[in-house]
C-alpha cells in the first residue's frame, strides 16, 4: 500500500509497506533474498528486472521510479526471529545501493539486523555507496560484496547504465572494501560486444581489477540482451555504428560467440584473477 510519494531529482519515489522482507531465494548458493527497493534509478538498458514494473503496477519507464519498502527493517527484524539463519542475497532483483539508499538507509538497516541474527550476506551492486556500510559489513559473518563492471568505454556506459556510478567509482569502491577486509569480487556482465569483449578491452579491465585487490571475477555474457536489442540498435546506429556488426554477429551466432569470449577470458588469466565464466 502506498503511504506517500515524492519526486527525487527526476525519479518518482514512492514509499510502500511490505508484508514480507526475507524471501526464499531460487539462486542455488543463497537461502534467502532481501530487496529493499523495487525499481532502480540506475536505469540500465539491459536490466533483467524490468518485468518487476508490471507486477508493481508501474507504467513509467524503467529507471524513472523506485518503490521504497519503508517498513522493511521492522518486518525483517520479526522474520529473522522465526527463520533458521542462512545466506541472504541483498539486491538479487534491484540494486540495494541505488541513490535512494543514501536517504532511506534500508540496506544498511537490513545488514545490521541480519548480522546480529547470525545470517551471512552476499551483496550485489553497481554503486560505490556500499563503502558507506563497511563498518556494518565488517560485523556480518561471511559477508561478500560483488561489484558489477561492464565496460571501460564511459560513453557506452552512460548509454547502457545511465544512472549508475562511473567505472572509476566502482574500482575505488572495490579497493576500499578490499583494504577494509571485506571479501569483495567483481561481476563482469553483461559483457558488451565490441565495447568490452575484445582481447585488449578484457585485458585492460582485468588489469584494473587486479590493481583494486579483488581476486574473484564472475563473467556473464549478454544473452538476455536479445529482447532489448531494438532499443540498443537505435543508439548504436546513431552513435557507434561500428559496433552494430559485432552485436548482430554475437546475437546470430551465440555458440561461436560463447566459445570466442571464453577463449578471450582465458587469455586474461595472467592477471591472476580467479575467474568463473557463467556460460
Ligand atoms: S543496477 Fe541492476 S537492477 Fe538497477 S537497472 Fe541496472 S541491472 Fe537493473
Amino acid at each position: 500500500m502506498t503511504s506517500s510519494s515524492r519526486r527525487f531529482s527526476d525519479i518518482l519515489i514512492q514509499k510502500r509497506t511490505c508484508k514480507s522482507a526475507l524471501v526464499r531465494s531460487r539462486i542455488s548458493v543463497l537461502d534467502y533474498a532481501v530487496n529493499p527497493y523495487l525499481g532502480c534509478a540506475h536505469g540500465c538498458v539491459y536490466c533483467y528486472a524490468t518485468f518487476m514494473a508490471r507486477y508493481s503496477g508501474h507504467s513509467e519507464p524503467w529507471g524513472s521510479f523506485v518503490d521504497v519498502k519503508a517498513n522493511l527493517p521492522e518486518v525483517l527484524a520479526q522474520e529473522v526471529r522465526r527463520r533458521k539463519p542462512g545466506r541472504v542475497g541483498i539486491g538479487t532483483v534491484c540494486d540495494p545501493y541505488q541513490p535512494a539508499e543514501a536517504n532511506y538507509g534500508l540496506t544498511r538497516s537490513a545488514l545490521g539486523i541480519l548480522g546480529k541474527a547470525g545470517f551471512s550476506v552476499s551483496v550485489a551492486t553497481k554503486s560505490d555507496l556500499v563503502t558507506r556500510d563497511i563498518d556494518v559489513l565488517q560485523d556480518v559473518q561471511d559477508a561478500t560484496v560483488e561489484i558489477t563492471v561492464t565496460t571501460l568505454d564511459e560513453n557506452a556506459a552512460r548509454f547502457f547504465e545511465p544512472g549508475a556510478p562511473s567505472m572509476d567509482k566502482r574500482f575505488e569502491a572495490m579497493e576500499r572494501l578490499v583494504k577494509a577486509g571485506v571479501r569483495t569480487g567483481a561481476f563482469f556482465g553483461p559483457v558488451l560486444p565490441f565495447f568490452s569483449d575484445r582481447a585488449d578491452k578484457v585485458e585492460q579491465l582485468f588489469e584494473k581489477l587486479s590493481r583494486t585487490g579483488v581476486r574473484r571475477v564472475l563473467v556473464d555474457r549478454f544473452n538476455y540482451l536479445r529482447s532489448k536489442y531494438p532499443l540498443i540498435q537505435g543508439w548504436l546506429r546513431a552513435n557507434r555504428p561500428e559496433a552494430v556488426p559485432h552485436f548482430e554477429k554475437a546475437l546470430r551466432q551465440p555458440g561461436w560467440y560463447r566459445q570466442r569470449l571464453g577463449e578471450t577470458i582465458l587469455g586474461a588469466r595472467k592477471y591472476g584473477l580467479d575467474c568463473r565464466v557463467l556460460f
